[in-house]
């Protein structure tokens, strides 16, 4: 794809519904195609809507072994809820056991480059065995979640992955649409939002929010703002 095709798409689906993005994906990219759910609220509602619309898409969690337990538990809910197979992806066993032996387990308190380092084993190479083959993938960011996301596009080029596409249906949904969408439509959600966890990732590495904090502020909230991604969604 051209730089000039990329913007004309990004330029059309700026205006268009979620639902019509994630209908031009499954028509160009058939099978070729995945949705990495984590189990937050934006995930919830994309799959509440593939669900309805019956899409065949492959589904795929990472499992970083230091999920919280109410992760989990969404996690059965939904599997429950809409029958669809979530594909679960884990992490090399022996890379894990290496940096537990090397740093121990709470290593991700000690330096950035450790806690970086955690992340790569436990997100990031699991994340390019599941979008191996693939020609697009699909996520729940949104502009408003953090300052490292205010400029995403709903289509993007994923340097990172190879060069597939970085489809992002709800980048420009507000946190009410989407809980507007959760309550209207039944949808289970992760319990942790209920305690003033916005944004839930690993259990260590995840905490409750003040009033007036910013959304991402609980996550790996020892570091600067700009420090806090995992690596999934960076940009070359
Ligand atoms: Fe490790 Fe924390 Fe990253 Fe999870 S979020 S992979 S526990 S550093």
């Amino acid at each position: 794809m051209t730089q000039f095709d990329l913007e004309n798409l990004q330029r059309e689906f700026e205006t268009k519904t979620a639902w019509e993005l994630l209908h031009w994906t499954v028509n160009t990219f058939g099978e070729k195609i995945a949705f990495a759910n984590s189990f937050g609220v934006e995930d919830v509602v994309l799959m509440d809507v593939i669900a309805k619309v019956n899409w065949e898409i492959k589904i795929f969690t990472l499992d970083t072994g230091r999920l919280p337990q109410e992760t989990y538990e969404v996690w059965e809910q939904l599997k429950g809820k809409y029958k669809m197979k979530i594909i679960p992806y884990f992490p090399d066993t022996s890379s894990v056991e290496k940096m537990l032996n090397e740093y121990g387990p709470n290593l991700f308190y000690k330096s950035i480059e450790l806690r970086k380092l955690c992340c790569q084993i436990r997100k990031v190479e699991p994340l390019e065995r599941a979008l191996n083959g693939l020609e697009a993938w699909i996520c729940g960011l949104r502009r408003e979640q953090a300052i490292t996301r205010s400029e995403i596009k709903k289509i993007e080029v994923d340097k990172m992955h190879k060069g597939i596409l970085k489809i992002c249906p709800l980048a420009d949904w507000s946190e009410r649409q989407i809980w507007d969408y959760i309550k209207e439509n039944h949808i289970p959600y992760n319990t942790l939002h209920d305690k003033n966890y916005p944004s839930i990732g690993c259990a260590p590495c995840t905490r409750a929010i003040e009033p007036g904090e910013d959304i991402r502020a609980g996550r790996w909230w020892w570091e600067l703002p700009e420090n806090k991604e995992c690596g999934l969604h960076g940009r070359k």
